[in-house]
């Protein structure tokens, strides 16, 4: 154990002493030292197996809590929280049964209730940790088709309308639940990103006009690009017009329930039927964490099988609460424990301090891209990503396309930084995703300006 943390506290030191948050090691380096170790012949040591794990992956690993690291949705964790993965695992309670886990069952359940009040869910709430929000969406439109199924439609019928930038998790869920391939239908954004309600009204009445069922409205609180808030309130309205389930994935912008400031942003949300909560982005905490909460306790009940070994429906009068009788999977972490160590040690409003500084943090770096001579912002960031490329005047639409690629690869190859890439009207653009609440605006600053430093330089090679 001793050794391990030493090893864990060198490879800080010497990331620290490092220029940015990766090597940048290619996928045919990274795959070699791999290939080259016999699983079938043992080291025999600890501190041998130790070194050869750094070769392997922590000497070339990509470290979030770096503040040039600005790519995906990825936080740099809080020490509470890194804290109880030791009990986590040391432990290892599996919070599938009261009888594996006894209290973990109870923490769990009061951090649910808890999650659900600050959604604004009454009394009748309840919800399941899950690996994700993959997994979350997934349940929930799991939900929403069988409570559909029960009202008697059939399966053939059902639709689903998330907006164009709705999280691709949506199309795979819809697909593994067996849905008609043309089941998700995309409803228009405004120029802000957000659903546009006239479009979602006009598509749930296109729904019905073709004979078929609007099982659920996706509503997303942060999307993944632009961070944008679909109009709850509006999409609430239109949903329960319809008879349609809720479904609002706030796995981004879930963290916004800390903030005093910013919790009226996500106004409406208590309207759903079923909410993904990421904790494993905006609360800061390990992967994995994550939640789907339900406003009536009773859906749950969609995913319960009883087996004879595990949780049977007659258990000998115990009334045992089993959480398996709500959840997708079976044997499950206690991933409940990092939130709860994070919440009783620094408490809510240190999270929600650090959602409203990276909010802030993207703000004033859009303000000062919004004037760069060299660099073009996409949008006015809306919660902490910032969408911007290198296009000073007189660069092609094109050009500017392949210079975005070049320049981000560019920059993970020397180290120096790691910025994300996506497209817009398909066109390509860099994003940065702020969620380091320790980075400053200068910090960021320097990775735009890498950026723009690297447009110069590539551009003659690009046009080439
Ligand atoms: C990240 C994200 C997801 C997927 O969550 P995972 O935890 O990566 O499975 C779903 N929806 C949105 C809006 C997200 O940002």
């Amino acid at each position: 154990m001793r050794l391990g943390l030493e090893h864990l506290a060198g490879a800080l030191t010497a990331q620290s002493a490092q220029a940015g948050p990766a090597t940048g090691v290619l996928p045919e380096q990274a795959a070699k030292v791999v290939a080259d170790v016999d699983l079938d012949r043992p080291l025999g040591d600890t501190g041998a197996a130790l070194a050869e794990m750094s070769r392997v992956w922590l000497d070339d690993a990509v470290w979030f809590h770096d503040p040039a690291y600005v790519a995906h949705l990825n936080c740099p964790v809080v020490v509470p929280a890194l804290l109880a993965e030791l009990f986590v695992s040391s432990v290892n309670s599996s919070l599938d049964t009261f009888d594996q886990s006894v209290g973990g069952t109870f923490v769990e359940r009061h951090l649910i209730d808890w999650t659900a009040g600050r959604i604004g869910f009454g009394a009748t709430a309840d919800g399941i940790f899950t690996s994700g929000g993959t997994q979350s969406n997934l349940q929930g439109l799991h939900l929403a088709r069988d409570a559909a199924l029960a009202a008697g439609h059939a399966i053939a019928d059902l639709q689903v309308l998330a907006s164009a930038d709705g999280h691709f998790s949506v199309q795979k869920a819809a697909k593994l639940l067996g849905l008609s391939p043309d089941a998700v239908v995309t409803v228009a954004v405004d120029a802000d990103h957000r659903m546009d309600p006239a479009a979602l009204s006009r598509a749930l009445t296109g729904v019905r006009a073709a004979g078929r069922v609007p099982m659920a409205v996706v509503a997303t609180a942060g999307t993944t690009d632009f961070g944008a808030i679909d109009p709850l309130p509006a999409v609430a309205a239109l949903a329960e017009a319809h008879g349609a389930w809720l479904h609002v994935d706030a796995a981004y912008g879930g963290g916004l329930l800390t903030s005093a400031r910013l919790r009226p942003r996500l106004a409406g949300i208590e309207r759903a039927d079923s909410v993904t909560v990421d904790y494993h982005k905006t609360w800061f905490q390990p992967v994995s964490a994550s939640a789907l909460l339900v406003r009536d306790s009773r859906h749950l009940r969609h995913v319960t099988w009883h087996a004879d070994y595990l949780n049977p429906k007659d258990p000998e009068g115990t009334g045992h609460p089993n959480q398996v009788d709500k959840s997708l999977q079976t044997t499950r972490r206690f991933d409940a424990l990092k939130l709860w160590l994070t919440l009783r040690v620094m408490g809510p409003d240190t999270i929600g301090g650090y959602v409203e500084d990276v909010v802030d943090l993207a703000t004033a770096v859009g303000d000062r891209l919004a004037h760069h001579p060299e660099l073009e912002l996409a949008a006015t960031p809306q919660l902490s990503t910032v969408v911007f490329r290198y296009r000073p005047a007189g660069l092609t639409e094109d050009t500017a396309d392949l210079l975005a690629g070049r320049i981000r690869s560019t920059l993970y190859e020397r180290g120096t930084a790691m910025v994300a890439a996506t497209k817009v009207a398909g066109r390509c653009w860099l994003k940065l995703t702020l969620l380091n609440p320790m980075a400053s605006v200068t910090d960021v600053l320097a990775v735009t300006d890498a950026v723009a430093a690297l447009g110069r330089e590539l551009t003659a090679e690009v046009a080439a």
